[in-house]
């Protein structure tokens, strides 16, 4: 699944190229996860002003409204000149006079919804329950997520994933974040001191960042989001490494399921 770090290296791949473009039109495949809002003609003579992120949305501002992207569970974007006409699992073509932007999404949990501006309804639903952005340093302050933590009985790993406190830590970067912190994924979040918050709130900017960073050296061969996470898996600590041993200690890496979701942890380094 895409996560946040693969949605900031797509969002880079194709933003400069993008800005400026000229829209003229659209072509729809099979129904995503939501209906578009407008229809492909409305959005000809459009202008793309810029390409934003918030959380694992994309904001294709145009000179009139905007385009929220989701990439749901399996979703690629791509923008490049002379594609192949929409196979069956094309489901969404933007048309410019740049290129085409095209969503490439075989489970179609991904999305493309217009709104006429972001504080509109349909733009509000989607954006309106994100936490703070972990890689704006001047949004994902310490005091203010110390102050979440404490508010909170969730086990940390839930917590994180559920992102409302910090957006962008998935599965298989909380498995990644808790260990360089040293803090077990069943901890209680209010058990958390500030230390170990401390330690906790630059983990999670450390590993975000590593992995946009890893992802931005691959730009050039970039040529989905899939792609890009399996590279990250490669080089993981503890995630999909059960019994392997921990990088730190040598101790064998376990596995515990929480709330059906896989947590990769070393018992050792990482202490409830
Ligand atoms: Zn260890």
């Amino acid at each position: 699944m895409p996560e946040l770090p693969e949605v900031e290296v797509t969002r880079r791949s194709f933003s400069d190229a993008i800005a400026g473009a000229a829209v003229q039109g659209a072509v729809l495949g099979k129904p995503l996860r939501w209906p578009l809002g407008c229809t492909p003609g409305q959005l000809a003579g459009r202008r793309v002003l810029g390409v934003r992120r918030r959380g694992k949305y994309l904001l294709l501002d145009l000179d009139e409204g905007l385009l929220l992207l989701h990439l749901g569970m399996s979703g690629s974007l791509r923008f490049a000149r002379g594609l192949p006409p929409p196979g069956p699992h094309d489901h969404f073509d933007l048309l410019t006079d740049r290129g085409v932007l095209r969503l490439h999404d075989p489970r179609r949990f991904g999305a493309v919804v217009w709104a006429p501006h972001e504080q509109d309804e349909r733009a509000r639903k989607l954006l309106s329950g994100l936490g703070v952005e972990p890689l704006d340093e001047a949004a994902f302050g310490f005091d203010a997520f110390l102050a979440g933590l404490r508010a909170s009985r969730t086990p940390i790993k839930q917590l994180l994933l559920g992102g409302r406190l910090v957006v962008g830590v998935g599965n298989i970067y909380a498995s990644e974040v808790l260990h360089l912190a040293g803090i077990h994924p069943a901890t209680p979040a209010q058990r958390i001191g500030p230390i170990r918050a401390r330690r906790l709130h630059a983990a999670i900017r450390q590993v975000l960042a590593r992995a946009v960073e890893r992802g931005g050296s691959t730009l050039r061969d970039f040529s989905n989001a899939e792609g890009a996470a399996g590279h990250f898996q490669l080089e993981a600590s503890v995630y999909g490494r059960e019994g392997q041993p921990c990088h730190g200690c040598g101790t064998p890496i376990r596995l515990l399921r929480q709330g059906q979701r896989s947590s990769y942890f070393c018992p050792r380094c990482q202490r409830a």
